[in-house]
């Protein structure tokens, strides 16, 4: 069984810096876990030191039933895979692929097995005898992957694989590893900083930001209940919109108002009782693109529409992306192209405020 445990981790670098901060995580066996948060983070540290290739400064990590603590890189029966790929240049791919088992002796005959199988598993196989410079990026990227399914490994760790290919070819292979953990059904862990790449390979996603786990869920459950502003903002595209204000209690209803008047909006009944204790204070309301509707018959309804300035319209094919000047504030809508906003007019816009987000200004943690 290959589930991965870390428990209570540190990395502290000489020098100083505190790139991953008390980190507790349980990633379960055939699991497919993507550790995503910007530049810095801490993430590829965290893959490393369960890689074995950095030392942990404090904590424990567990691989299957193992504390692999002070066991070497060699012995974690893990496998990884580069950003950079790490092929030999002066090796064919069928070399490369098998490399690894030859030095640790495997027999002649398995070795040719489990590399025809990896190569066919990834429909490499008739590049068996080409040498890396005369393969493209993506066939490149392949070999570095098939070189660690040879090894059979209890855990992949995969650093950023993606990161060099361009935009298509990275849709492609995205899908091909989610196929092949399918198909493998091995325990993945993934590293990258492209939310789209986790939201779309991940069972669960770890969100890291400063050295710290802020949040780890299922991609949707990341999606509709983040933890804190800061994950609320990092997971979507277009991200959340973001409006500082104040909740203002009124003739019953509790109203969201930001500062320049434009936005003025009724919080739904049913979501009043979490906002005790913070009515009069100030908040960030969050709304994300898909929840700006279009208002048909562009007549503002009191308490549920914004009413503003078109800044930038992008046609993006079956949608729009509209960007409204409110008060100063940028805000994205996402609406239907059959929708005719026009540059510098008002257009009206319905948010759906059955699922807005409203944080704590102070501890950016959310209260709805
Ligand atoms: P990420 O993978 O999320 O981009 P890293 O894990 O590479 O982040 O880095 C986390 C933090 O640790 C960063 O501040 C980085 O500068 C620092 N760091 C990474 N490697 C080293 C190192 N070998 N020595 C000192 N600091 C490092």
């Amino acid at each position: 069984m290959a589930r991965v445990e870390l428990r209570n981790v540190r990395k502290v670098y000489p020098g100083g810096v505190e790139a991953v901060k008390n980190a507790d995580l349980v990633v379960n066996d055939k699991e497919f876990v993507v550790l995503v948060g910007p530049s810095g983070c801490g993430k590829s540290t965290t893959l490393r030191m369960i890689a074995g290739l950095e030392e942990i400064t404090d904590g424990e990590i567990i691989i299957g039933d193992t504390l692999v603590n002070d066991v070497p890189p060699k012995n974690r029966d893990i496998a990884m895979v580069f950003q950079n790929y790490a092929l030999y240049p002066h090796m064919t791919v069928y070399k490369n692929m098998a490399f690894g088992l030859i030095l640790r002796k495997y027999p002649k005959q398995e070795i040719d097995q489990r590399v025809r199988e990896a190569a066919e598993i990834l429909g490499i196989t008739e590049l068996l005898d080409r040498r890396p410079k005369a393969l493209s990026g993506g066939q490149r990227q392949r070999v570095a992957v098939g070189r660690a399914i040879v090894r059979h490994p209890k855990v992949f760790l995969f650093d950023e694989p993606l990161s060099n290919l361009d935009a298509k070819l990275r849709v492609q292979m995205r899908a091909e590893i989610s196929k092949l953990h399918i198909s493998l059904q091995s325990t993945m862990i993934y590293v990258t900083h492209d939310q789209i790449e986790a939201m779309t390979m991940g069972d669960r996603i770890v969100v890291m930001l400063d050295g710290v786990i802020q949040q780890v869920a299922a991609p949707l459950d990341l999606y509709h209940n983040p933890v804190n502003k800061f994950v609320a903002s990092f997971i979507g595209s277009p991200p959340m919109n973001l409006v500082e204000g104040t909740l203002v209690a009124s003739n019953g209803s509790v109203r969201f108002k930001d500062e320049s008047g434009i936005i003025d909006l009724e919080i739904p009944a049913e979501k009043r009782a979490a906002l005790d204790g913070h009515i009069g204070k100030r908040v960030t309301f969050g709304v994300r693109p898909e929840d700006m509707l279009e208002n048909v018959t562009q007549t503002a309804v009191e308490g549920r529409s914004i009413d503003a300035p078109v800044e930038v319209v992008e046609p993006m094919g079956s949608e729009i992306n509209l960007y409204l000047d409110v008060g100063g504030v940028s805000m994205t809508a996402r609406i239907k192209a059959d929708a005719e906003p026009k540059v510098n007019t008002n257009h009206v816009l319905d948010v759906n405020m059955d699922n807005v987000h409203i944080f704590d200004a102070d501890t950016e943690l959310t209260i709805i």
